[in-house]
């Protein structure tokens, strides 16, 4: 049934958004704000219906921190699989076989074109360390529908990644309360 703006005969409302020119979006860089960012626009799509879909990798398969908890609440998919994965890692095997395993994913998904946003978290990393090869990222990026958004967030994002995209912002680090006071990661600002 189509929404009209006072239940009468003015103009219909598309039920479904029309995203018209679909972009590459990179949030990079040493400050804090990449995956917020990323959240702030599937908050901001999730009020225009979009359908939306995010792939985290390097957290913890069924992590729960904030944004799941949320997601759950507003039924929206978000997908973990890694192992937690920091320079301290001890099983580096297991940690990229993860990050292959989920990149397959998002490669389906990207290319299946059923959403209109999908955001791969953290996902620099695994071109970083060389476990997905950026031809590849870039070349499923390129073949994606011409309606859809894909967010990548993460640090060292390579510079062939750069150059596809069509948004890059880098954060910058100018102070962190970590690094200030000692003050660590807290409840619903970092997770
Ligand atoms: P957020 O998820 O809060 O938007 P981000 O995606 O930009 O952060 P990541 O690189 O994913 O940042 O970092 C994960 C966590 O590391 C964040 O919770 C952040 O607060 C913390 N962090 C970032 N920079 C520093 C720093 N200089 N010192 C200590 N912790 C930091
Ligand atoms: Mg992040």
């Amino acid at each position: 049934m189509t929404q009209t703006k006072n239940g009468g005969s003015s103009r219909p409302i598309p039920r479904r958004p029309r995203v018209r020119h679909g972009l590459v979006i990179v949030n990079t860089g040493e400050g804090k704000g990449k995956t917020t960012a990323a959240l702030g626009v599937i908050f901001r799509a999730w009020g225009r219906d979009f359908q939306i879909r995010m792939f985290q990798f390097i957290k913890h398969t069924g992590a729960r921190f904030g944004e799941q908890r949320a997601a759950q609440k507003l039924n929206i998919p978000i997908e973990s699989l890694g192992d937690g994965f920091t320079w301290l890692s001890k099983d580096m095997d297991r940690t990229e076989a993860l990050a292959v395993e989920q990149w397959h994913r998002c490669k389906d998904a990207i290319l299946e074109g059923k959403e209109d946003i999908i955001v791969l978290d953290e996902f620099t990393y695994a071109l970083h360390y060389g476990w997905v090869p950026v031809v590849d990222a870039v070349d499923t990026l390129q073949r994606r529908p011409d309606d859809l958004h894909v967010i990548i967030t993460g640090r060292y994002a390579p510079q062939e990644l750069i150059d596809c995209a069509d948004l890059v912002t880098e954060m910058k680090l100018i102070k962190h309360p970590y690094e200030e006071k000692g003050i660590r990661a807290q409840q619903g600002i970092e997770f």
